[in-house]
């Protein structure tokens, strides 16, 4: 049974990989890393504040607002920014009233969300050749997440050809 679902998805997680790839292209996003000023733009079109603070030890979106920490580098705050964008695009919950299971679940999303939407397919494909240490630097984020995302890609062209 798991096979046959498995053969259906080109993707892990297929309908956030459409999200992340619809974001792409209504944002007419072609250029890496994404600018932070873009997923800035993103976050006010769906209605949202952003607040940086000095003090923040944990980014979250508590009721329309994204509250991030001000100290974090360009890279940490593409990242911070694209995970609550995630939570907003997917979840649209105040992720403080959820249980503990459930908010796995949902951050599990939200980091698939990320590595679609910050290194994505096509992106991937253009610049295979290109060692770790270009790949962060290209894509604006830790080695961490590359290594993620090019296990999701191998899966997933695996699966197109299943
Ligand atoms: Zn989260």
């Amino acid at each position: 049974m798991a096979e046959y679902t498995y053969g259906m998805n080109t993707h892990l997680y297929e309908n956030i990989f459409k999200i992340a790839n619809k974001l792409l292209k209504d944002y007419d996003i072609t250029s890496f890393p994404i600018g932070i000023n873009i997923i800035e733009e993103i976050i006010y079109d769906y209605g949202y504040n952003i607040e940086y603070f000095d003090n923040c030890k944990r980014s979250c979106v508590l009721g329309n607002c994204v509250i991030c920490g001000k100290k974090d580098n360009e890279d940490e705050r593409r990242i911070t920014l694209s995970h609550e964008l995630g939570h907003i695009l997917i979840h649209c919950t105040n992720q403080l009233e959820n249980e503990k299971l459930q908010l796995d679940k949902q951050e599990s999303q939200v980091e698939a969300f990320i590595l679609y939407f910050l290194i994505p397919d096509f992106e991937i494909e253009n610049n295979l050749n290109m060692s770790m240490y270009e790949m962060t630097s290209y894509f604006g984020v830790d080695e961490k997440l590359i290594k993620k995302r090019l296990k999701y890609y191998k899966k997933s062209i695996r699966h197109k050809y299943e």
